[in-house]
C-alpha cells in the first residue's frame, strides 16, 4: 500500500474540484483575452468582475479596491515597496517574524519589533515605536504567522495605526478564509492575500488597496487591473480564487470546529512525547497549525524519516535552502538554535481525515525514539538528567 498523508498545508493546499471546475471553462471556451471587445473577450472579463467581487464580499470592501496578481510575494512587494522603498521616504515598522517576501523588501529605515514566545507582535509596543519616531510610514504586520500560525491583534494594531496616522499593510495570506476578515473595521489600508493556500490554483493572488491610496503599480506596460498591474490576466486562476475565496468564508465555521477536534487529538497524543514543547501559543493560533520542537532531534532528519512513512510536512530548520540556519520565526521566539532545529510544523485542511491523523500519530513516535537513539544531543541530555 501506498500512503500518502498530506500535512503541509501552510505550504500550498489541493484544488477544490469546485474551483477546478469553474476554472476549466475560461481555460477551454471561453479563452478569450479580457482586453479584446468581441464576445470571447467580454465573457473572459466578466468572470474577473465576478471574481473581484467576491474577494472584495470575502474582505468588505469594494471591488474596485481589489488588485490581482501573481502570488501573494507579489502582492507584499507590490504594497511595500510602491509605498516607501522606491519613494525613498519614510520609516517601516514591521516585526521580526514576517514572512520574507515582506522582510526581504524592506530597506534600512526598517523598525523591527519583537515577538515573545507566545508568538505575538505586542500592541503597546508599536505605540511605543510610533510615540518616538515621527517620520513613520507604513506599518507592516502579518495577519496569521506561516509557521506557528499564531493570528496578530490585528484590530488593536490598525486602531492604533489610524491613531497615529500611518499606512497600514498586513500580509493576510495565512488568515484569509480561515479567519474572519473585515478590512474596513479592522483599519487596513492594504492586504495581501494568495490563491494557492486556500485551496484555488498556485500562481495567482491579490492584494486590497483602500481606495483612498494612488498605490503606483509595480508592473508597467499594459493597461490591465485598471492601469495598476501589467499583464493580460490569469483569468482561469482569477476566478478560482474568486470560487475559493467565497468557499472558504462560507465553509469558514463549519471548518474550525472540526479541524480544532482533530488539531486537539494531535497536540494532546503528541505532548506525550518527552521533551516536546509547542511553539506560540495554542489559543490565538490558525485552527489548523500546530508546530512542536523535540530537544535532541534535527528537524531533518525528522521529515525525511516521515516521508518514508509517505508523511509531508514541514520543518522550521532550513537546510534545504542551502543554509544551516534554523528558522528566523522561531528564533524570533527566543528558541535556542538547537531546538529550534528540532522543529516540525503539522498544517491540516478540510481533506484530512481521522485515519490519516491516526495515521501520523502512530508513526511519529518511534521515529523520533530512533532519531534520538542514534544523537549525540540527546545522549547529553539524558546523561545530565541522571546526575
Ligand atoms: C505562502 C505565503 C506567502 C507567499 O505567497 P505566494 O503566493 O506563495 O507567493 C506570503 N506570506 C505568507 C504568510 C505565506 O504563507
Amino acid at each position: 500500500m501506498n500512503t500518502s498523508v498530506y500535512l503541509d498545508n501552510a505550504a500550498t493546499t489541493r484544488i477544490s474540484d469546485t474551483v477546478l471546475e469553474g476554472m476549466s471553462v475560461y481555460l477551454k471556451e471561453s479563452y478569450g483575452n479580457p482586453s479584446s471587445l468581441y464576445a470571447l473577450g467580454r465573457d473572459a472579463e466578466r468572470a474577473i468582475t465576478k471574481a473581484r467581487e467576491r474577494v472584495a464580499a470575502a474582505l468588505n470592501c469594494l471591488p474596485q479596491e481589489i488588485y490581482f496578481t501573481g502570488s501573494g510575494s507579489e502582492s507584499n512587494n507590490w504594497a511595500i515597496r510602491q509605498c516607501t522603498v522606491d519613494s525613498g521616504q519614510g520609516t517601516v515598522i514591521t516585526s521580526e517574524f514576517e514572512h520574507h517576501a515582506v522582510l526581504h523588501v524592506l530597506g534600512n529605515n526598517t523598525i523591527l519589533l519583537p515577538v515573545y514566545d507566545n508568538g505575538l507582535v505586542s500592541p503597546e509596543d508599536l505605540e511605543k515605536a510610533l510615540s518616538e519616531n515621527p517620520y513613520v510610514k507604513l506599518v507592516t504586520i502579518m495577519f496569521a504567522n506561516n509557521e506557528i500560525g499564531t493570528v496578530q491583534p490585528i484590530s488593536e494594531i490598525g486602531e492604533i495605526c489610524k491613531k497615529y496616522n500611518v499606512l497600514f499593510h498586513t500580509d493576510a495570506v495565512q488568515a484569509v478564509g480561515n479567519i474572519p476578515i473585515d478590512v474596513k473595521s479592522m483599519n487596513i489600508d492594504m492586504l495581501s492575500l494568495s490563491g494557492h493556500k486556500i485551496h484555488a490554483m498556485k500562481g495567482v493572488g491579490a492584494l486590497y488597496v483602500n481606495s483612498r491610496l494612488r498605490l503606483p503599480p509595480l508592473i508597467l506596460g499594459g493597461a490591465q487591473e485598471n492601469n495598476r498591474r501589467a499583464g493580460t490576466e490569469n483569468v482561469a486562476g482569477i476566478v478560482g480564487l474568486g470560487i475559493a475565496i467565497e468557499e472558504a468564508v462560507a465553509d469558514m465555521e463549519q471548518k474550525n470546529a472540526e479541524l480544532l477536534k482533530k488539531r486537539e487529538r494531535i497536540y494532546n497524543e503528541v505532548m506525550k512525547i518527552e521533551r516536546v514543547r509547542l511553539n506560540g501559543e495554542l489559543q490565538r493560533r490558525l485552527a489548523n497549525n500546530l508546530n512542536f520542537s523535540f530537544e535532541g532531534i534535527e528537524g531533518e532528519a525528522l521529515l525525511l524519516q516521515l516521508d518514508l512513512k509517505g508523511i509531508s510536512a514541514s520543518s522550521g530548520s532550513a537546510c534545504t535552502s542551502g543554509s544551516l540556519d534554523p528558522s528566523h520565526v522561531l528564533l524570533a521566539l527566543g528558541l535556542p538554535h538547537e531546538i529550534a532545529h528540532g522543529s516540525l510544523r503539522i498544517t491540516l485542511s478540510k481533506y484530512t481525515t481521522d485515519n490519516e491523523i491516526d495515521y501520523f500519530l502512530q508513526q511519529l513516535p518511534p521515529i523520533i525514539e530512533k532519531l534520538r537513539a542514534l544523537s549525540p544531543v540527546w545522549e547529553n541530555i539524558k546523561r545530565e538528567e541522571a546526575q
